[in-house]
């Protein structure tokens, strides 16, 4: 590690000790009060964005809007926290911090981030129990509206799937019944129609004057946010009042039509100067066949045209953020990936200083049977040298490599998880729910499976 790479890690966790010896909590969050996700189409929220999302129920949004996020359920999390508890619904962050103290855990990442949560420590502190506090930095999407049906999506998150599972029902062949609309209605996930009232979007734009002025990071997600007019007026509302304390970031799978990707450029070029960030953020944590296969709807060449199009058309400042969500199907190809995101870094970012094409890497949880440990061990081990040699010789730590230490870490720490064993009876069954869902899904998608992931067969295949 660099020495100045060490001083931000020692510095980060100095901000953490303040914040637990302040908070008198050793399971303080800060995301827990000013980060939050608000599905509009549905009315759910969670904070951050890896516990299980809850309702918003609407008699508390009726008159205080803010309750789209400091719901009463979130209180409870926030009071458990602050007498030191781990609420179960941040097992994401127990599982890394049991790793050992080498290991730095999102709730550090979040809780000391300069730009939104380390110094409001002292007001979060002084506003612990009230259902008023604003979020620092808030991701919303408006509706499900989308173009692309990835594997570990949903129907309440995307229409393409939505529009799958009313015509061929839910995938009986997992325990959970995956895409199963009946359990949607019950859990009140069922996404509100385009053309119905949405009380959700109503109370958004009612706090929407109040939030923005206390908003430093603002992110819109989906769906596909570009088919959206919500993100449209968003954009326009902040052209005509930017700050220049506020970040803007969008969430898009880089797939939507020509003329949608030429108009955010053009929001990008008016609107980047006057505030303080303005990122994009996609998604892809595989190569080329094997991309498309994960990601229904996608094709991989034009998602990395447009990647290139964006940022040779928005200036020297602009960034396309590569958010990895690496599950079981990353494991044959996730260097081959590596080596496309280092040709883009080449051409536009090509020294260790701005990068203008980060990566951050997370496993992934949901559904279980896509997580990468449902893999034979064997087929782990192999793939995990595989990528790590790769991640190794493009290093930071080796002069002139392209891979940043943060992202090296992220990577390593992915890998050490890899390797854990899940229990052999929830192996058992997370086996039967690959097979049960995979099976289905070729049916359903004319997909080959086996042909791509033939390193897999022992699990896609019925004896
Ligand atoms: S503890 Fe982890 S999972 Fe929980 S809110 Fe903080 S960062 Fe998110």
């Amino acid at each position: 590690m660099s020495n100045e790479n060490k001083k931000n890690v020692e510095n980060m966790l100095e901000r953490m000790k303040t914040v637990e010896k302040e908070s008198k909590s050793e399971s303080m969050c800060l995301a827990k009060w000013l980060q939050s996700t608000v599905y509009l189409m549905n009315g759910h929220t969670h904070s951050c964005h890896h516990p299980a999302v809850h309702k918003i129920p609407l008699e508390e949004i009726k008159d205080n809007p803010s309750a789209l996020h400091n719901t009463q359920y979130k209180m409870q999390q926030r009071e458990a926290m602050l007498k030191g508890q781990r609420p179960p619904e941040c097992q994401y962050c127990w599982n890394i911090e049991d790793l050992g103290k080498q290991h730095i855990s999102d709730r550090t990442y979040k809780s000391t981030d300069e730009a939104w949560a380390f110094p409001n420590l002292q007001k979060v502190l002084e506003m612990r129990d009230s259902n008023k506090i604003a979020p620092t930095y808030l991701e919303v999407a408006f509706e499900n509206l989308c173009n692309m049906k990835c594997m570990y999506c949903t129907p309440d998150i995307s229409s393409k799937w939505m529009e799958e599972i009313s015509t061929h029902g839910p995938y009986m062949g997992t325990s959970r019944k995956v895409g199963d609309l009946a359990w949607l209605k019950k859990t009140g996930k069922y996404p509100m129609g385009r053309s119905e009232e949405n009380p959700y979007i109503d109370a958004f734009w009612k706090w929407w004057p109040e939030l923005y002025q206390n908003l430093k990071t603002f992110r819109i997600t989906g769906g596909e946010p570009l088919l959206s007019k919500n993100t449209w007026r968003v954009l326009e509302e902040i052209k005509n009042n930017p700050r220049a304390d506020f970040s803007l970031a969008i969430n898009t799978n880089m797939q939507a039509p020509d003329e949608l990707i030429e108009r955010l450029i053009d929001y990008y070029n008016d609107i980047a100067p006057k505030i303080k960030n303005f990122d994009i953020y996609t998604s892809c944590e595989a190569h080329g066949k094997h991309a498309e296969y994960i990601r229904t709807g996608m094709n991989y060449d034009s998602f990395l045209e447009n990647i290139n199009k964006y940022l040779r058309m928005t200036g020297s400042h602009s960034r396309v953020h590569l958010m990895i969500t690496f599950n079981i199907l990353s494991l044959s190809t996730f260097d081959k990936f590596l080596e496309d995101v280092l040709k883009i870094r080449r051409e536009f970012s090509p020294d260790i200083g701005y990068n203008r094409v980060p990566m951050m890497i997370n496993y992934l949880m949901w559904p279980q049977f896509q997580n990468v440990r449902v893999a034979p061990v064997k087929v782990r081990k192999a793939s995990i040298e595989r990528i790590m040699n790769f991640v190794n010789a493009n290093s930071q730590k080796n002069g002139n490599g392209l891979i940043y230490l943060e992202e090296v870490d992220q990577i390593e720490r992915l890998s050490e998880y890899a390797m854990q064993e899940l229990d052999p009876k929830d192996l058992k069954l997370q086996v039967n729910d690959f097979r049960g869902f995979f099976n289905e899904f070729d049916r359903r998608r004319k997909g080959s499976f086996l042909e791509l992931f033939p390193e897999l067969r022992s699990l896609y295949s019925f004896f």
